[in-house]
């Protein structure tokens, strides 16, 4: 690891007061000026909106791993159970698929809209078993493909700019792997570990990229969220944040240069959370120095 890496000291601000127990999966959402983020324990789709500051809060009653934004402003979601459209406004649920309703331990967990907007998301074990978790997509007419298998905890995902490339995380691995992606099919191939996490730094985690991209990664366990170039394995540069658990981060803003990060505060001690107060909070870091690129919506009709 480089001996180089430039430690930056940005204002870190939170958004609002709430604490998630596990905050994951924010998404910005530039029709209505928000930033949506989930408490995947307690099955919340948390809203902020930056224009009125109206802070909303949606329930689907059970654990919810991951969401997408459709064309129609709804949800495409990775609940526990299965993959569901949400309504934005009312909150029906309307089921997709259950693909894994044969393994009643695994659940749902991270996802996003790959470049074509088909919906990817991964499963893990609720009960720590090894590689029982795979990663599926679902595509435009609600077709659902196994696209990687027997992963343990499936987390951050994210595409090249060049649409050639994915890139994807089993967080125990401590490594980000690479596969060439296929934009027509949404097949993949040619696996290779591109990063190496050192163990000190925590597990890699969620994951976003930037406009020169660069791939940005949550440390859970390790106080930060890092820039990384997926090309030389390098480690680039840090934010340092006030909370252990970091979950995921994407770009937000007008001009997506932003920096959304979450967190968690789940199996902190009570000793551990009156040294970091602010766990469980969703932060940004405006202005941040770098530029994101907008979500892909999911490309079928949910309602
Ligand atoms: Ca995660």
């Amino acid at each position: 690891m480089s001996n180089h890496q430039n430690e930056i000291t940005p204002l870190i601000h939170i958004v609002n007061h709430y604490q998630c127990e596990l905050g994951e999966g924010p998404v910005w959402d530039a029709k209505r000026n928000s930033i949506i983020w989930l408490d995947i324990i307690k099955g919340n789709i948390h809203e902020y909106n930056i224009t009125n500051s109206v802070f909303n809060t949606t329930s689907v009653h059970q654990m919810i791993g991951s969401f997408a934004l459709c064309e129609d402003g709804h949800f495409v979601a990775a609940l526990q159970q299965g993959l569901y459209f949400i309504n934005k406004f009312t909150g029906e649920q309307k089921l997709i698929a259950q693909p894994e309703i044969h393994l009643p331990q695994n659940r749902f967990n991270d996802g996003k809209c790959d470049p074509a907007g088909r919906f990817w998301a991964g499963t893990m074990s609720t009960k720590d078993e090894e590689g029982v978790g795979n990663v599926y997509m679902l595509d435009k007419k609600e077709q659902l493909s196994i696209m990687i298998e027997q992963v343990t905890i499936s987390n951050g995902l994210a595409w090249s700019l060049d649409h050639k490339t994915l890139y994807y995380i089993d967080t125990p691995t401590y490594a980000i792997v690479a596969y060439d992606y296929d934009l027509v099919s949404g097949q993949i191939n040619n696996k290779r570990v591109v990063i190496n996490f050192e163990k000190a730094e925590g597990y890699p985690d969620g994951m976003t990229i930037d406009t020169e991209g660069m791939l940005w990664i949550a440390h859970w366990g390790g106080w930060q969220v890092s820039r990384w170039d997926p090309n030389t394995g390098q480690k680039l540069s840090h934010f340092k944040l006030p909370v252990e658990k970091v979950t995921s981060c994407t770009f937000g803003g007008e001009n997506y240069t932003d920096l959304y990060i979450t967190s968690a505060k789940i199996g902190l001690t009570d000793q551990e959370l009156q040294q970091q107060p602010l766990a469980g909070s969703l932060f940004v870091i405006p202005f941040c120095g770098f530029k994101g690129i907008a979500p892909i919506e999911f490309q079928g009709v949910g309602f």
